[in-house]
Order: C-alpha cells, then structure tokens, then sequence
C-alpha cells in the first residue's frame, strides 16, 4: 500500500491493485504482481507443491455486512486450512475478487486481515484478478510438502483411532442466531470463531508423522468425516458425549447441541485418524501446541457411521454435512 491515502478515490483497475495488493518486491516468488504470471521457484529439494482452491460469496459464506478485515482473514483462513488437513507448509496464493464497487474502506479492512494472517502464515500474494461484480472472493493457495508425506483422506485404517482439533459448534451457532435475528455481537466467543477461523497449520505439520488420514472441518463433522470414510472405504464410530462442544453451546438443548457440534460447518477445525501407537505422541503434541486435540471415536471396517454413547450404544442422528447443491 504505497498511497499516502488509503481512502482516496481510486482511479481504476491498476490503481487498485497497485494501491491495496501490491506489496512490493516479492519474497518468495521469483516474480510477483505486474506481470502476465506470477514465477516462483520450484519446491525445495525432496518436496512437492499442494494446491486448493476455495470461493467466498457474499451472503452465502460471510454475511454482507461482515467486518471487512474478518472477511479477508476468513478467505485465506479457510484456504489455508486445506494446506493445513494435507500437512502441507503456505509458501504462496492468489487472489481473485469481484466488487459491486470500490469501497476504499471496505478493502482497507479487507487488505488489514487478510495481510494480517499472510505475514503471520508466511504465505506471499502473488498475483490474482480484479473485476466487477457480484462480492465474491477466490483464493488458491500453494503450499509445500515433503514428497509422499501429504496426509490424504483416502489413507485411514480400521482400528485407527479418530481425532478432532479444538472445538465443534461455535460457528454454526453464531450462524443460526443470526438467521433468527439475534446477531451476535462480534465479540462473542461464537461469532468469533466464524468470523475469524484459525487454520491449523502447526498441527497439520506436527501430523505428517503422526496421523494416517485427515481433512479439515468445514462443512460439519460428520459431512467431513464421510468424505473421509468414503474416500478410505471404512466407516467408523463417534461417541457423542467425547465430542469437544464449543463452550457456547453449554445449556442448549441436547439435539441443538449435536446439530451444531455434528452437522455444522465453518469449524476449520482438523480431524485425522492416528494409530493407537501414537496416543501419547498426540497428547504430548496438543500440550505443545496449547491447542485441545480429542479422541472422539474410531475407525472400523464397516461402511456407515454410528453415533454413539460411552456404552456402545447406537444413538438415532439422522443429520448430516453441509451441501450447497443439496
Ligand atoms: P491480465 O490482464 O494478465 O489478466 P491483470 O491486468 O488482471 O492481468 O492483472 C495485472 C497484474 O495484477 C497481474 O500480475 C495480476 O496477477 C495482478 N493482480 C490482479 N488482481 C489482483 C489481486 N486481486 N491480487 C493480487 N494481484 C492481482
Ligand atoms: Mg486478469
């Protein structure tokens, strides 16, 4: 942002990349914003690039009146979160965006949270597109992995114990009292988690030598957990009361709770299946990691997956995952 004032008028497309994206000399990239194509260097010796795309649609994904930093943080967060469920390192993204028009406080906002979450990821802008339109956000990330080491949904095993990062619900929660009208205020512990999800991109590090198979937590846990399943043809077993709720959700009703905590989206929170082997290994890693890593269920070799209650016992939950086109 090299404009004196960031609130001027901006005089056209150029103007506004130059003024809000580009940063600069490139770090990582060989060549960055400016030209045709972004040129980085190959991957480092031993390592293989991962990539993932993910779309942000006003109204859709974030409501409209956001806060425009929690919007900019949320578009790379999410993105980085599939970095994170592969174990992969950010080294780079893109940044395609659509705006009904050029509201310099608005991609102020915007620029603040999601350069915020960049430097801190490592993770360098290099290049994207900007037109007008319909609010609309897509980033694609590149992120480095040491060849053969991607931790893959396709890899869990029965036996495999089943795990969860942080905590279930929060988000979903804050979504459902605004669509009721209770908009939460944004700095309750709920409305934060969906407004600013934290990828896990230490703990998918730390995984690639302790997890068989993960995918982050985007569209419910038991959504992501049969793509899980279904990719590694296994089922597997949750025991409801293991579940890590969101604290927010403390008081609400039984079947809200596991509405939320099963079936809601916006988490980005990892699940991954380990080894039993590798239990104390995982205690040890969240204690480092200050970060809440829970056993909640287990991979078996049937084809469906059974909620159930620390006896065993079958619990009837018909919810399921987040589907757009459902
Ligand atoms: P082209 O005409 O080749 O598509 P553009 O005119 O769209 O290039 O973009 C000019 C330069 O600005 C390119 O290097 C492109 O990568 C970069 N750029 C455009 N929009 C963005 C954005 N939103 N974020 C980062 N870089 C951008
Ligand atoms: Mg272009």
């Amino acid at each position: 942002m090299d404009s004196p004032d960031e609130t001027a008028p901006v005089a056209g497309e150029f103007e506004l990349i130059r003024r809000y994206f580009d940063r600069g000399p490139p770090r990582r990239a060989l060549l960055g914003i400016g030209d045709d194509c972004a040129v980085l260097a190959a991957p480092r010796p031993g390592h293989v690039f991962a990539m993932a795309t993910d779309m942000l649609v006003g109204g859709r994904h974030f409501f409209e009146d956001a806060d425009p930093a929690s919007v900019g943080h949320k578009a790379l967060a999410v993105n980085l979160s599939d970095l994170a469920a592969m174990g992969a390192q950010p080294v780079a993204f893109t940044l395609a965006i659509a705006l009904p028009d050029v509201a310099t406080d608005w991609l102020t906002g915007f620029c603040r949270g999601l350069f915020e979450l960049a430097d801190r990821s490592g993770c360098e802008l290099v290049g994207g597109d900007t037109t007008r339109g319909p609010l609309n956000i897509t980033v694609t990330v590149i992120g480095e992995v040491p060849e053969g080491s991607a931790i893959r949904r396709d890899a869990a095993q029965p036996g495999d114990d089943l795990w969860v990062s942080g905590e279930l619900g929060g988000a979903a929660f804050a979504v459902a009292e605004t669509i009721h009208g209770n908009a939460l205020p944004a700095d309750h512990p709920a409305r934060r988690r969906l407004d600013w999800p934290e990828p896990r991109n230490r703990l998918g590090l730390e995984l690639r030598h302790l997890a068989r198979a993960a995918i982050d937590v985007s569209d419910g846990l038991c959504g992501d957990l049969g793509h899980l399943m279904e990719r590694s043809r296994v089922g597997a077993q949750v025991c409801w009361p293991d579940l890590p709720c969101d604290a927010t959700l403390t008081g609400l009703p039984e079947d809200r709770r596991m509405r939320f905590a099963l079936s809601g989206g916006d988490d980005y929170e990892l699940l991954f299946t380990a080894a039993s082997e590798n239990r104390e290994a995982i205690a040890a890693l969240s204690a480092r990691l200050s970060l809440r890593l829970t056993r909640i269920g287990r991979v078996d070799s049937g084809d469906s997956l059974r909620i159930v209650d620390r006896a065993g016992r079958r619990i009837e939950w018909s919810g399921r995952g987040f589907d757009h086109f459902a």
